[in-house]
C-alpha cells in the first residue's frame, strides 16, 4: 500500500495536507502534538465533527471568537446575505460599515472613531504605528506573556522559559534586532516596574500596549491599581495607552474590560468575539489620534487593506452585536462559568491535586500547582511558572477520549459559549475528573 492510501481518510487528508502546507496547518498556533491529523468537518453550537468520524463538545472555541456558539444561525443568514447583495467593492462605504462603527464607539468608552481590519495583529501594528506617528518617539512597551499578534515589534515574550523570563525573548527568527531592542519588556501587574521604566524612558516610549486581562497565558486577573498606574504614567509622559481587547472584548462586556475597570485607555484593539467568528478586527480610540491615519486626506499614517470593511464580515458583526444586546448571552456564559470554576475548584480539593481554577466570566483555566486559590490567584507570568505542564496537556488529551475538546497546549484558556448547556458542564466535570485521573 503506498504512504497516500495508508489509514484512515481523515490521517489520508492529514497526510495530503502536509505535502503542500506547510506542517499540514495554515497557522504556527495550530501545530500541537498529538492533533496532527484533526480534520474539522462541521461545526454547530457547542460541537465540532471530524473526518473520522466523532463529535466534540468544544471548550477551545477556536482560540475565543464564537461567543454565541459555532455557526450561529442568525450571524451565518446575514453573512450569506450580505455576500450575496454586496460582495465587495473596495472603494466607498457601506451602511454596515457607519452603522457598526457607531455603535462601538457608543458602546466603547475609549472609541470616539474606530476602522476596521481583518485581523487583531493588524489593528495592534496600526495602534503601534499611529503612537509613534503622534509622539514621534520609539519606544515600545509590552507585558511578559501578553500576545498581540504575528508582527515584529510585539512578537516577543509571550509564553517563555524560565531563563528568558525578564530578558528579550523572540518568539521568531527574521525580525530585525533594533526593532527588538525598541521593546521593553515588564512583569504585568507590576506598577513599580512601570514606574521605573517611565523614570528612565518616558520620553521615548510611544505607547504601552497591554492586554487588561493576560488570556493568552490562561487568565492574569489584573490589579486595579495597575491599570490606574498605566494610565496616569502614560498620561503624565504624553505616552499612548493601547488596550488590547481582542479576547476580553465583547466576551467579559460589551465595553470591554475598560468598561469593568473604569480605566480608559487612548486606543483600544477588538477582534475575535466581534463576530463570533468571521474575520474582521477594529483599532479606535481618541479622535485626535484615529484622525492621523491616511483615510484623512494628508494625514501621515498609512492605513490601508483590501479587505478592511468587507460587507460579509461587516454583517457579521452587526448580527452578532445585536444578538449579544438583545439576549441574555452575557447572563448565560457567566453563570455557566462560575459553575465551571466553584465546582472544577470543588473537584480538585476532593481529588487532593494542587490546583488552581481561575479565570473571568465565560473563560476558564485550571493551574496545576499550590499556594494559590480562586480568591488569590497568580497575578503574574512568573507565577505560572510552577505550573505542571505535562499534567496541564496530559489531561487535555485524555479529554478527547471523553468527547470533549480543551486545547492541549500549555497555559491555555477554555471558552464558554451561549450554546453550552448545563448538560455540556456535567459531562466536562465527570470527564475531567476520568481525565486527570489518567494523567496522574
Ligand atoms: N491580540 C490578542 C490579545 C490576541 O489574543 C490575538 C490573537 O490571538 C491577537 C491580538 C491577534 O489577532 P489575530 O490572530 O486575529 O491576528
Amino acid at each position: 500500500m503506498s504512504a497516500e492510501q495508508d489509514g484512515t481518510p481523515a490521517a489520508r487528508l492529514a497526510r495530503r495536507a502536509r505535502q503542500v502546507v506547510p506542517g499540514g496547518v495554515n497557522s504556527g498556533q495550530r501545530s500541537i502534538p498529538g492533533l496532527t491529523d484533526l480534520v474539522v468537518t462541521g461545526t454547530a453550537g457547542a460541537r465540532f465533527r471530524t473526518a473520522d468520524g466523532r463529535e466534540f463538545t468544544d471548550f477551545h472555541a477556536a482560540f475565543g471568537p464564537p461567543l454565541l456558539g459555532h455557526n450561529d444561525p442568525d450571524v451565518a443568514r446575514a453573512t450569506e446575505e450580505a455576500g450575496r447583495s454586496l460582495g465587495h467593492m473596495g472603494v466607498g462605504i457601506t451602511e454596515g460599515e457607519v452603522h457598526l462603527a457607531e455603535q462601538l464607539a457608543e458602546l466603547i468608552p475609549s472609541v470616539e472613531k474606530l476602522l476596521l481590519t481583518s485581523t487583531g495583529s493588524e489593528a495592534t501594528f496600526h495602534a503601534l504605528r499611529v503612537a509613534r506617528a503622534a509622539t514621534g518617539r520609539r519606544l515600545i512597551v509590552k507585558f511578559q506573556g501578553c500576545y498581540h499578534g504575528w508582527h515584529d515589534a510585539v512578537s516577543l515574550n509571550v509564553i517563555s522559559a524560565p531563563e528568558k523570563v525578564g530578558g528579550h525573548d523572540p518568539i521568531s527568527t527574521g525580525i530585525l534586532p533594533e526593532v527588538l531592542a525598541a521593546t521593553l519588556v515588564l512583569p504585568f501587574n507590576d506598577s513599580e516596574a512601570v514606574r521605573s521604566a517611565f523614570a528612565e524612558h518616558g520620553q521615548d516610549i510611544a505607547a504601552v500596549i497591554v492586554e487588561p486581562v493576560p488570556h493568552n497565558v490562561g487568565a492574569l486577573l489584573p490589579h486595579q491599581e495597575f491599570l490606574r498606574t498605566l494610565r496616569e504614567e502614560t498620561t503624565k509622559a504624553g505616552s499612548v495607552l493601547v488596550f488590547d481587547e481582542v479576547i476580553t472584548g465583547f466576551r467579559h462586556d460589551l465595553g470591554g474590560w475598560q468598561r469593568i475597570s473604569g480605566v480608559t485607555p487612548d486606543l483600544t484593539t477588538l477582534g475575535k468575539a466581534i463576530a463570533n467568528g468571521a474575520p474582521v478586527a477594529a483599532l479606535g480610540g481618541r479622535a485626535d489620534l484615529m484622525d492621523l491615519f491616511s483615510t484623512t486626506p494628508g494625514a501621515p499614517a498609512f492605513f490601508a487593506g483590501t479587505y478592511n470593511g468587507h460587507p460579509s464580515v461587516v454583517a457579521a458583526a452587526l448580527a452578532t452585536l445585536r444578538k449579544l444586546r438583545e439576549e441574555p448571552v452575557h447572563e448565560h456564559v457567566f453563570r455557566l462559568g462560575d459553575r465551571v470554576r466553584r465546582e472544577l475548584t470543588a473537584l480538585y480539593d476532593r481529588l487532593g491535586v494542587p490546583a488552581v481554577v481561575t479565570g473571568y466570566g465565560s473563560v476558564f483555566v485550571t493551574y496545576f500547582m499550590p499556594g494559590f486559590t480562586p480568591d488569590a490567584p497568580p497575578r503574574t507570568y512568573r507565577d505560572l511558572l510552577a505550573n505542571d505542564a505535562s499534567l496541564f496537556v496530559g489531561y487535555r488529551r485524555h479529554l478527547t477520549e471523553h468527547g470533549l475538546f480543551e486545547l492541549p497546549l500549555n497555559l491555555k484558556r477554555s471558552h464558554i459559549s451561549y450554546a453550552h448547556t448545563d448538560a455540556d458542564i456535567d459531562r466536562l466535570l465527570e470527564g475531567t475528573e476520568a481525565a486527570v485521573g489518567a494523567a496522574l
